[in-house]
């Protein structure tokens, strides 16, 4: 096991990383802005080094900075947590580079499993489910027309590199597709210098079901079941459950398996999620694979009782996955909600500045990770989430029950949070009967009905 780790991140996330370090018996150091210079996380960790001004280009996404914290300060391995430089494979070239472990997939897995063609060239290879579209990047609209034509429209056209829900056009008729085709290419490569785009199917009411998988360093690789995340706005998730509901074990662990055997066959160590969508009859079609830890990771670690992010530091130390497939096992349901500082009533604008009441909720089966307390001042540099509240109950019926009592006992002010909108969310009938898709909780805004 390392001796001391570095965390290159900050809020909830830095906690979470410095909580598992710490029950593994490392020492922690924890990067900071000057934004950041009172963040109550830092009281935490062993060590804190500032890294520069609020602003992210000048400090969380500066790779020299944060390798020469880890330098001077004789950290041995890097946590990443998830945003900031996360995903980004040269950063952990530079890691490997400089001898220090990054806490993290291999940059091979993670540029082969980032790169979305060869991440579905990978997943038809495992069985996993994929979009039925081209194989390949597509330059010429001849050939884009010949793949609409095969699979039908709706078709979408999405950018190999991309990310955010940039670099992705649909396109319901010929001249749509043309278009589309060429405006993604240019959107991609002024977003990520790279200009590769595919055409797939485009699925017009889906759920998304995701998989949570674990991969060690000695070819071991495991799926800790699904969550569902299909309560979103503008692609943002808000609730996540887990198990998904309404999937049949059988398929549930048929897509469970071929998750777990596309990271084994992309010789993945670390934590990584293969997202999909899920139409009506069960059918399921990969999105992406996610390399790192996710926000909504403590629905799984509730329901199977794994810690998440200590495997992966204790994998990325080179030991072997502490679980084997046989050992995992679904227990009750869990839900959790993101308590944003927005303004659910004014377009969500961001709510920064000072947090005068923090009272969490609490009682059985209620997890709160956040770095926020009272007299907190919640920077404008970053994104606008304050914490996760997570319930386990021993059935969804009961999860949803003590989601309703725990956001009632919460107590946030004077800023606004997402919280009162999440209440009204999981009393919805769509919700409580898991009758809905990703656009359920837009078209509830734009009515008003919550
Ligand atoms: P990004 O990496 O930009 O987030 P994703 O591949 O995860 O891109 O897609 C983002 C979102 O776009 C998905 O969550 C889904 O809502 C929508 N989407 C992507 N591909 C499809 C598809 N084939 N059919 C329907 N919706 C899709």
């Amino acid at each position: 096991m390392f001796d001391r780790i570095l965390i290159a991140n900050r809020g909830e996330i830095a906690l979470r990383i410095i909580r598992a370090a710490k029950e593994l018996g490392c020492e922690t150091v924890c990067v900071f802005s000057q934004a950041d210079r009172d963040g109550p996380w830092l009281e935490y960790a062993d060590h804190t080094v500032c890294i520069g001004p609020g602003p992210s280009a000048n400090s969380y996404l500066r790779a020299d900075r944060i390798i020469s914290a880890a330098e001077t300060m004789h950290a041995e391995a890097i946590h990443p947590g998830y945003g900031f430089l996360a995903e980004n494979a040269e950063f952990a070239e530079v890691c490997r580079d400089c001898n220090i472990e990054f806490i993290g997939p291999s940059p091979e897995a993670m540029a082969l499993l980032g790169d979305k063609i060869s991440c579905k060239q990978m997943a038809r290879a495992a069985g996993t489910p994929i979009f039925p579209g081209s194989d390949d990047a597509i330059e010429d609209p001849e050939e884009a027309l010949t793949v609409a034509r095969e699979i039908g429209f709706p078709v979408i056209v999405k950018a190999a590199a991309g990310g955010g829900g940039r670099g992705m056009r649909i396109a319901r008729n010929d001249e749509e597709l043309v278009d589309g085709l060429a405006s993604a290419r240019q959107e991609a490569i002024a977003a990520f210098g790279n200009g590769s785009v595919y055409v797939e199917k485009f699925l017009e009411q889906a759920r998304h079901v995701e998989v949570q998988c674990l991969g060690d360093k000695h070819g071991h690789a495991v799926h800790l079941f699904n969550r569902d995340c299909t309560s979103q706005r503008r692609h943002q998730k808000l609730i996540e459950e887990g198990p998904a509901p309404g999937v049949d074990e059988r398929v549930r662990d048929e897509v469970c398996d071929s998750a777990a055997s596309l990271i084994r066959n992309a010789k993945y160590s670390g934590a990584a999620t293969v997202e999909f969508l899920m139409d009506r009859k069960q059918n399921f079609y990969m999105l992406e694979v996610n390399t790192r830890v996710q926000v909504e990771h403590p629905v799984t670690e509730a329901i199977t009782g794994v810690d998440i992010v200590k495997e992966s530091i204790r994998v990325a130390a080179g030991e072997p996955l502490s679980v084997e497939q046989c050992d995992i096992s679904v227990t009750g349901h869990a839900i959790e909600c993101r308590i944003n500082a927005e303004d659910p009533d004014r377009g969500f604008m961001p709510q920064p500045g000072l947090v005068d009441v923090f009272q969490p909720a609490g009682g059985f089966g209620v997890r709160v990770d956040t770095h926020v307390r009272p007299g907190y001042r919640i920077p404008p540099n970053y994104d606008s989430m304050i914490g996760k509240l997570i319930v386990h109950g021993s059935d969804r019926t009961e999860a949803i029950a003590k989601m309703k009592r725990a956001i009632d006992e919460f107590r946030i002010g004077p800023i606004k949070t997402t919280l009162p909108l999440h209440r009204r969310l999981i009393e919805a009938a769509q919700f409580v009967e898991h009758d809905f898709d990703i656009h359920w909780v837009e078209r509830l805004l734009e009515e008003q009905l919550v």
